[in-house]
């Protein structure tokens, strides 16, 4: 199964208990599952569709219990959708009026429905926001599987879209609106936005799998950080034994290994033909064998030497250069 499915199975078994949240629900699921009939005469009829029996039922029971209307249910098969069964509710025309007007997307002396507004508290009461983007979770909505990332995202269009962004930006949760196939997506895709979105409609069993999964992720990519660490100082070792290397071959023909103390001389020797071992081994082919800190303090001495010597050419060339300069400086006093 999904865990788009799983988290719509867990949502449909949270119940909304208060009556203010009960109608912020039948908003959500009014916007995103209900169509006007249009009867003629001004005449309006609401219908709900949906292919979750389990959600048909939701609708039923919540317009019955807060709002005391009692729909019709017919099911038919949708050609559109591979012939699956479709349950359809439908509001007789008197309710459907006193329903939209109570929604707040229907004002009492317009004579047609806009879809507009929500109830004042689906935008103002916590409780009453979660309800809201629950149901429209339940009737719209899409997650991606914990395991390839954070994405949640509710099909809407138009103003709706727009007013479930705010309710969701007022529960603190970062949301945006892309275009898709003529429909307008809100969409979540920050990890704690979604994590916090999955908390806001109830679902807690779906955040805590989405927290387990994160947590195995930044494991893993803790210990890929590792690696990729032993792998970087791996480089920086040998590219520090080729430098040494280097240094000690150009050292030696200036100045030639003879005349340094025999034990400078083996490590020098060793590091020109092993650029790439590490002290450890290095340690392995002096005689008598020799520990990492033993190999690592006569690599220093060693190293300390030559740098001496390298700075005292660098000296003398600077000399050099100045002295050249200052010739050529007084060539061109002559000249005038
Ligand atoms: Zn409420």
């Amino acid at each position: 199964m999904s865990f788009s499915s799983q988290v719509k199975q867990e949502l449909v078994r949270v119940h909304p208990e208060k009556h203010c949240c009960m109608l912020s629900e039948i908003s959500a699921l009014t916007q995103t599952c209900a169509s006007l009939r249009l009867a003629g005469g001004g005449r309006v009829r609401l219908t709900y569709e949906t292919e979750n029996a389990a959600l048909a039922k939701r609708i039923f029971l919540l317009l019955k219990k807060r709002m005391e209307i009692t729909p019709t249910l017919e099911f038919k098969r949708h050609k559109r959708l591979g012939g699956r069964r479709v349950s359809v509710l439908t509001v007789a025309e008197g309710d459907t009026r006193r329903l939209l007007v109570a929604l707040r997307m229907m004002q009492e002396e317009e004579s047609g429905a806009v879809f507009r507004g929500v109830p004042r508290a689906a935008m103002s009461r916590r409780c009453c926001r979660g309800a809201f983007v629950r149901a429209a979770f339940l009737g719209a909505g899409a997650v991606s599987e914990p395991e390839g990332g954070y994405r949640l995202e509710f099909v809407s269009s138009g103003s709706k879209a727009e007013t479930l962004v705010k309710i969701l930006e007022k529960s603190g949760i970062g949301a945006s609106i892309a275009k898709r196939r003529g429909s307008d997506v809100v969409y979540i895709r920050r990890g704690d936005d979604v994590v916090s979105c999955l908390a806001l409609m109830g679902a807690h069993k779906a955040l805590m799998d989405m927290e387990n999964t994160r947590i195995r992720r930044e494991g893993r990519n803790q210990a890929n950080r590792a690696r990729n660490c032993d792998e970087a100082n791996l480089k920086k070792q040998l590219g520090a034994g080729e430098k040494q290397k280097d240094r000690i071959v150009r050292y030696s023909l200036a100045h030639s290994l003879g005349a340094l103390p025999k034990e400078l001389q083996e490590i020098g020797r060793l590091r020109m033909l092993h650029p790439e071992a590490s002290l450890e081994e290095l340690g392995q082919m002096t005689t008598p064998p020799l520990g990492k800190s033993g190999v690592n303090h006569r690599l220093r001495r060693l190293m300390a030497l030559i740098g001496t010597e390298e700075r005292k050419e660098e000296q003398t060339k600077n000399v050099e250069a100045g002295a050249g300069a200052d010739g050529h400086h007084a060539h061109e006093s002559d000249a005038d």
